[in-house]
């Protein structure tokens, strides 16, 4: 592939394999680490907003230098430096559930603000809490609001509760952006709201937008050229944070998108931190964020197994586009909020449920893999639910690992080798029974025969009666391999459906 920008040979390390895009991906996200350690010497004021339902091309419109909490958090997480920042948290007071990249970012302020790339970030002059689902956005800018005791202003977008946005609740979030959140952007940066430059920023959107759907739907090829979970948390990147709307983000998602049309001429797979992927035998959609603080192995132990991710909802975290939905210049203001409406945080269980398992027929998957995320309330509400529902409508096999986001505490390779291991086993039994005309008992037919929470529980073989699994997760572990016999007290035998 050609990429349209040399990457300077100092970026390149041998010992990882990444394509172009990578590098420019990360040349981007350094940039703005600067950009937002020099905002003060260049009299820049400061944002700071989710990735959920960011407003990035308003921001833009008022110079702000932007910060992105969670990104700061995962980017601490996959340079290793989160457990620490975790721990002093705690030692502050903060609870062992609460979500790890709050306390990872608690850590940071705590350490001194040094930021993932070793510069010292500025505090926020402006905190913007665009509501989109998750409770925790509210709860970590009042833990700011309270210690930097800067400006918060927040956009109330109403939850998707009847899996649809309604007219009324557009125009209640566009309300608020022009009476609430544009004047106070205005007053916080000195800047006078131009309608024009809005436009002109969401016409970079969409272009940006259009690639990164091509690039995201390139997994429907077999070979998929890339992994929709590993790979696509580099692609979101640009297009999640800062860059959205920005001419650099375009360059890049034509770049990146280039790059893979190319892969799929030549029949390639994705490539990995080892380089090209070999066979492609599963293919997976991923449920949940991952875990970052053993990223490269976590993503090893599927490349190894030739088990490609052709799809997530992580990668569509900080905006749902593969369904239609793009930022409109002709309605800059409509869309910022039909953007917000729209964000997965947002979206009701049976909206999940449908989008996983139109996932898994468009891009022919085998099943569907939840990694639940201990410190993820927001994700991990329903995931049993979803579990069990896309399984009876796909009659494909689902299976839960767990891990964390950026606490390596909860990172256990033993444990999710063991379940993915499992979990291929369960696919290779579904294709063998599907060959020969009879269907194998799935997990969630499994789990929903295990008797309730704090009950005996007693699978054959597994631990003694009156020891109650702690989580789905090892529930899940106790159960005997797939195709054995299986007998929990009091509930129905195995193989009834
Ligand atoms: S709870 Fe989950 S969705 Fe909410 S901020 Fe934490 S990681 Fe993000």
């Amino acid at each position: 592939m050609t990429a349209t920008a040399p990457m300077p040979a100092s970026l390149k390390k041998p010992q990882v394999v990444k394509e172009d895009a990578m590098w420019l991906q990360k040349e981007l996200i350094n940039r703005n680490y600067h950009e937002l350690a020099t905002a003060r010497e260049a009299g820049r004021k400061v944002s700071a907003t989710f990735v959920p339902g960011n407003l990035n091309e308003l921001l833009m419109c008022f110079d702000f230098a932007r910060s992105l909490p969670e990104t700061n958090a995962l980017q601490n997480g996959l340079r290793k430096k989160s457990g620490r920042l975790i721990m002093d948290a705690e030692r502050d007071g903060q609870s062992e559930d609460v979500c790890t990249y709050v306390k990872a970012d608690l850590g940071m302020m705590m350490g001194g603000e040094i930021g993932p790339t070793g510069e010292v970030l500025p505090r926020p002059d402006i905190l913007l809490l665009s509501y989109t689902g998750c409770f925790t956005f509210m709860k970590w800018f009042e833990l700011i609001r309270h210690k930097y005791g800067c400006e918060t202003v927040m956009l109330h977008v109403p939850y998707q509760g009847d899996g649809k946005i309604a007219p009324n609740m557009r125009d209640y979030v566009v309300k608020q952006l022009k009476d609430t959140v544009i004047p106070t952007l205005e007053r916080i940066s000195g800047v006078k709201f131009d309608i024009d430059r809005l436009r002109q920023y969401m016409r970079e959107s969409q272009k940006a937008e259009d690639d990164l759907v091509a690039v995201l739907q390139s997994a429907k090829n077999r070979p998929s050229p890339i992994d929709g979970y590993f790979g696509a948390v580099y692609y979101i990147g640009p297009i999640f944070t800062a860059f959205r709307g920005m001419p650099e983000a375009t360059q890049y998602y034509r770049v990146l998108r280039q790059e893979i049309e190319q892969r799929v001429r030549e029949g390639k797979g994705p490539v990995t931190p080892d380089g090209d992927m070999g066979e492609e035998k599963y293919r997976l959609v991923v449920e949940g964020p991952p875990n970052w603080t053993s990223f490269r192995d976590f993503w090893k132990m599927f490349y190894d197994e030739g088990a490609v991710v052709v799809s997530s909802t992580y990668a569509k975290v900080g905006g749902l586009y593969d369904f239609g939905f793009r930022h409109d210049a002709d309605r800059p203001l409509e869309s910022l909020a039909e953007y917000c409406l729209g964000c997965y945080t947002n979206l009701n269980l049976p909206s999940r449920i449908d989008m996983i398992c139109r996932y898994i027929d468009e891009y022919q998957a085998d099943g569907l893999l939840i990694n639940s995320i201990k410190s993820c309330n927001s994700f991990s509400a329903g995931q049993l639910l979803i579990l069990r529902e896309v399984e009876r409508r796909t009659g494909k096999p689902a299976a839960f690992i767990e891990t964390d986001l950026v606490d390596p505490r909860y990172f256990s390779a033993a444990n999710v080798k063991n379940r993915l291991e499992s979990y291929f086993q369960m696919v290779n039994q579904k294709r063998a029974a599907a060959a020969a005309g009879s269907v194998p008992p799935t997990l969630a037919a499994a789990a929903a025969a295990l008797p309730p929470e704090g009950a005996e529980f007693a699978p054959r073989g597994g631990p003694s009666a009156g020891s109650v699994p702690p989580t789905l997760a090892a529930a899940a572990a106790a159960l005997p391999p797939e195709g054995a016999e299986f007998a929990p007290r009091g509930g129905p035998s195995a193989r009834t459906r």
